[in-house]
């Protein structure tokens, strides 16, 4: 990683004091400020209205941190299109653009690779490579945006990585992109998955962003749960719900819990009682995920019986339920899948 400075991940004020320790005027920092974020600029010569000798500082002592495109694949199905972005060699992202009636969702991921090692997922393949910084999801977003010629209105962070174990950058990301001086995407369009990491579901509490938190749940119960998701062995089912409660109660938002039906596994009747029963009383929904099938797993989807089944257990006892709509399914579109492939490929060092 080079020592430039990462322009883009600086807010307004860190701007405004290096543009004023350069012994440069105030209203240079909202001119940058604005190349950066309204514009999403690549390059330091796109900043047509700064002089000559400016960039050329700027191109000097700072850097642009930009996903460029590897590949693109668009659904046949629906709308959906998802990319897989080069941030440097050997480095892949992934992100997915979806199309809702109320507009257009990204998807973005929030490290390269996930140490967490979720049995079910594909980001755990090949394990973490390192944390993404602020300006890279931007990038995310900004290099989907310029290629569909769209505005992202809604943002999950749901993408590759844990973003509560990249906790810093992915505040200061959600600081910039909720900016009204950059893309000024409300707090509410924004949903923050998480696997559970326990302090800091507090932490992001008691700042009350106003974010949708969605909590990785994926089983009833801690023996389950252990099996597929090894964090549950440091923060188990209770303490996680503890905090949810905690939440649900500083934030007046509702959790949503994601949780994957695997056939045999996790989708039986008593796995949906006791879910339900350990749910009571707490501000949230049951968002059931179709598991999608990763080869290199030995993971099933349950059937349309077992998943109505699951639902009506669920509703009866008065636990909000939705299933989550397959997007982009004829070009892999979950998360880690194309990345995993690339790095089949041994593209990656
Ligand atoms: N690390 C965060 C966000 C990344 S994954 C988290 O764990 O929440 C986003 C969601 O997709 C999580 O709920 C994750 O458990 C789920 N997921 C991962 N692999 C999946 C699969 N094969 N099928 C269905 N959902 C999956």
């Amino acid at each position: 990683m080079t020592d430039k400075i990462d322009l883009r991940s600086m807010n307004f004020s860190e701007l405004k004091n290096l543009i004023s320790e350069m012994g440069l005027p105030a209203f240079r920092a909202k001119q940058i400020y604005q190349w950066l974020h309204e514009k999403g600029v690549r390059e330091f010569s796109e900043m047509q209205n700064l002089p000559r000798a400016l960039r050329d500082k700027l191109e000097e002592t700072c850097v642009l941190h930009n996903c460029k495109i590897d590949t693109k694949l668009c659904s046949k199905i629906d709308d959906t299109v998802k990319y897989l972005y080069c941030i440097a060699p050997g480095e892949y992202v992934e992100c997915v653009v979806m199309k809702y009636k109320y507009g257009y969702t990204i998807c973005i991921s929030t490290q390269l690779g996930c140490k967490m090692g979720c049995t079910f997922c594909a980001s755990a393949i090949g394990g973490f490579q390192r944390h993404l910084l602020p300006s890279e999801m931007l990038s995310e977003i900004y290099t989907a945006e310029r290629d569909l010629g769209i505005k992202i209105s809604h943002i999950v962070l749901m993408g590759t990585g844990e973003p509560l174990d990249n906790y810093d950058n992915v505040l200061r990301f959600l600081e910039l992109v909720t900016d009204p001086q950059g893309l000024n995407i409300s707090m509410r369009h924004i949903t923050l998955s998480t696997c559970g990491i326990v302090p800091r579901i507090y932490d992001l509490a008691d700042l009350h962003l106003g974010l949708t938190l969605a909590v990785s749940l994926h089983a009833p119960n801690d023996a389950i749960r252990s099996q597929s998701m090894p964090v549950n062995r440091k923060w188990q089912i209770d303490e996680v719900l503890k905090a949810c409660r905690y939440y649900a109660k500083t934030t007046s938002r509702r959790i949503s819990f994601e949780y994957a039906m695997i056939a045999d596994f996790n989708d039986s009747d008593a796995c949906a009682l006791e879910l339900a029963n350990r749910l009571k009383g707490l501000l949230c929904h049951v968002n059931l995920i179709p598991v999608n099938h990763v080869k290199e797993t030995a993971y099933h989807q349950s059937d349309k019986t077992r998943l109505k089944r699951f639902i009506e257990i669920l509703e009866s006892r008065g636990i909000p339920v939705s299933v989550r709509r397959t997007l982009g399914s004829d070009i892999n579109a979950s998360c880690g899948q194309l990345r995993a492939s690339k790095r089949k490929e041994g593209d990656l060092s």
